[in-house]
């Protein structure tokens, strides 16, 4: 795990840099999502405001994923730069942050710590596509087509043909 601990890192300073190398034991990413075999460079840059913390996130790494139409295992680049506002999760009623809206806000659920093991993960996540495709034309497996087309959609173009023409002859 990797925790920041902002509020001893914002008692000496007001912004903070640092660079980290996460491997994939740390990511933790779901096996039904995707397989990190490579460790993942982070870079953050966190600033300290008036109603939380500026998180500047840089990831660099790929994934690899199984495409939905080939099942072919490829490479994905879910290097991304994403910048947040980490807030403390509100403990009362009534205290309700204003929310900037060219925002994202993260709750911490420690307050004034981050995980960027977490954080980095859940990008990671959300950068992966439901279905995902080897290259946007992928043919799917050789002759079997991408079931969208092709043979299948013939054959039940054929049955109600065949249908239509028994429905016709029973007149
Ligand atoms: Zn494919």
């Amino acid at each position: 795990m990797l925790v920041l601990d902002l509020k001893e890192i914002f008692k000496i300073s007001d912004r903070f840099r640092g660079s980290y190398t996460l491997k994939p034991e740390d990511v933790k990413l779901p096996p039904d999502i995707g397989e990190l075999k490579k460790p993942v460079r982070v870079n953050v840059e966190i600033t300290k405001e008036k109603n939380g913390y500026r998180l500047k996130l840089g990831i660099e790494g790929n994934v690899e994923l199984e495409c939905s139409r080939c099942l072919e295992v490829y490479e994905k680049d879910v290097s991304q730069e994403k910048t947040k506002l980490l807030q403390n999760t509100p403990s009362e009623e009534g205290v309700i942050m204003l929310k900037p809206k060219d925002l994202e806000v993260t709750f911490m659920e420690e307050p004034d710590k981050v995980d960027l093991a977490q954080l980095v993960r859940e990008e990671i996540i959300l950068s992966i596509p439901m279905k995902p495709l080897c290259r946007p034309d992928c043919g799917g497996i050789p002759g079997y087509g991408t079931g969208l087309e092709g043979e299948k959609r013939e054959g039940s173009f054929a049955i109600l043909k065949n249908l239509l023409t028994e429905k016709e002859g029973g007149k």
